[in-house]
């Protein structure tokens, strides 16, 4: 359960809250994806990270310290449909940087994609960097009442299938459904 999540700083580059201690849970996803909105159903307090309106907009990377003992980190959502070919690479290589050269070392990163989009191949790329930087992951498949029961089942074996054995957990942020898997996870990475 998270009581509390305040927002501490946003970085663009090395900064000293990477390194202090305190432990981290990252969300990464494209632009879209709802992770804003998951973001928000986790913590259930409205207005913690702005959803929608402006994509895009979140160009750095989000510290909240949450429950006073864990910062969620809220990484750029990558490729927003304005954005030039320039600026999706620059938010990319924050991304890239965040994961592997930064020396963060979350305790659980949380890749999250929209059920109907599926995995693109930034998800393919940012999968391959956890496993390289052996970054405990796990994928969180949102907007699942977007599809039908039926549907549902066969758009989650397709992504399981290149996802391979990475934790995955179909999830609402409209409904609610599957966030309390998502707090588990979260729960028993910061055991
Ligand atoms: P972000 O860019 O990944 O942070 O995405 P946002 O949280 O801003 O959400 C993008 C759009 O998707 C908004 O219009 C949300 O209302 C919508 N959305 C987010 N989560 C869900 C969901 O679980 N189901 C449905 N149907 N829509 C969602």
């Amino acid at each position: 359960m998270i009581k509390s999540s305040q927002f501490i700083k946003s970085i663009r580059g090395t900064d000293e809250i990477i390194s202090d201690g305190v432990p981290q849970i990252a969300f990464v996803g494209r632009s879209n994806v709802g992770k804003s909105s998951l973001i928000n159903a986790i913590v259930d307090k409205k207005a913690l990270v702005r959803v929608g309106k402006k994509p895009g907009k979140t160009k750095e990377i989000n510290f909240f310290l949450t429950n006073g003992t864990f910062y969620l980190v809220d990484l750029p959502g990558y490729g927003y449909a304005q954005a030039t070919p320039k600026e999706r690479e620059k938010l990319k290589k924050l991304i890239v940087w965040y994961l592997s050269e930064s020396g963060a070392k979350p305790v659980l990163v949380v890749l999250v994609l929209d059920v109907k989009a599926g995995l693109t191949s930034f998800d393919e790329d940012m999968i391959g960097i956890l496993r390289t930087e052996k970054h405990p992951f796990i994928i969180v498949v949102n907007k699942i009442d977007k599809l039908k029961q039926g549907e549902q089942a066969q758009q989650m074996a397709a992504i399981r299938k290149v996802s391979g054995d990475a934790g995955i957990l179909a999830a609402s942020a409209q409904t609610s459904r599957g966030i309390p898997e998502v707090l588990e996870a979260l729960n028993s990475a910061l055991q």
